[in-house]
């Protein structure tokens, strides 16, 4: 069992599916308490019933990152059930990939909601909680599209490389109040992330790339090395690719 993850509270967006699925599990069967958030709630009641089956503690909460009053309620949630957060991972995210010149508009503006607005009101709702408490960690999920731009991924690229320079910036605010981040930077995994995909030749392409795409547990290890560290240490970024992928 991993170190200094029994006991912690730790809140999950995204976590109805794929990385934010398997972290959850993880996480929970090394003791953490988990709330799980995602717009699909049957999933996420469904995962909370599975974990606290097997003796954990898990919520439910329904949220949509792009709404500040629904990413707000579930970290309130949070505090007012297990009295702090000590674990935020800002998880959801989608990738409907397509070249520029398509403009698919409502798509790169769903991007920039999900992936970096709904980041951004995961540490506003959670940074006030972690400055008082003097304690936390928040996870962002980037990827490696936030390292290296591909053809026909310039927005979810874009986004990606937000997170980063934010999770960043975060950093340098917050060490002051003892709170640590972490960047998450994933390559191809098996998830439900190429459905998001609306142009055939695009999820053609990405479906190449995901034939050697490796299993959410990949993930869920990253985030139990990060949260796992003693309170001093802060694994800054994970950046992990399948052995095969470009
Ligand atoms: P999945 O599609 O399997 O999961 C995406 C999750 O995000 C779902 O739980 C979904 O829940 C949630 N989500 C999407 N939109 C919203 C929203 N508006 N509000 C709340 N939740 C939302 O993909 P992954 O697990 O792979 O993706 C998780 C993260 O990992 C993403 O940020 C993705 O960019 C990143 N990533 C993934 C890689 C991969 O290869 N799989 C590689 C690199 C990064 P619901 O639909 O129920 O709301």
């Amino acid at each position: 069992m991993a170190q200094n993850i029994e006991g912690k509270i730790v809140v999950i967006t995204g976590a109805s599916s794929g990385l934010g699925k398997a972290a959850a599990r993880a996480l929970s069967a090394d003791g953490a308490s988990v709330v799980l958030g995602a717009r699909r709630l049957a999933l996420i009641q469904s995962l909370a019933d599975e974990l606290t089956a097997k003796g954990g503690k898990a919520l439910a909460i329904e949220t949509d990152v792009t709404q500040r009053d629904q990413v707000s309620k579930l970290v309130n949630t949070a505090v007012q059930t297990f009295g702090r957060v000590d674990v935020m991972i800002n998880n959801a995210g989608l990738m409907p990939n397509s070249p520029l010149e398509r403009l698919k508009v409502d798509e790169w503006e769903q991007m920039i909601d999900v992936n970096l607005k709904g980041v951004l009101y995961g540490i506003a709702a959670v940074l006030p909680v972690m400055k008082e408490q003097k304690s936390g960690h928040i996870i962002n999920v980037s990827s490696v599209a936030g390292h290296k731009i591909r053809q026909g991924a310039a927005v979810y690229a874009a986004t990606k490389h937000a997170v980063r320079a934010l999770s960043e910036g975060l950093r340098q605010e917050v060490k002051a109040y003892n709170i640590r981040t972490t960047i998450i930077s994933p390559g191809a995994v098996d998830t439900e992330l190429p459905n998001s995909i609306s142009e055939p030749d695009i999820a053609e392409a990405v479906r190449r790339i995901y034939e050697h795409a490796i299993p959410a547990d990949a993930f869920a290890r990253a985030v139990s090395f990060a949260v796992s560290q003693p309170d001093d240490v802060d694994i800054n970024e994970i950046l992990f690719r399948p052995t095969r992928q470009e």
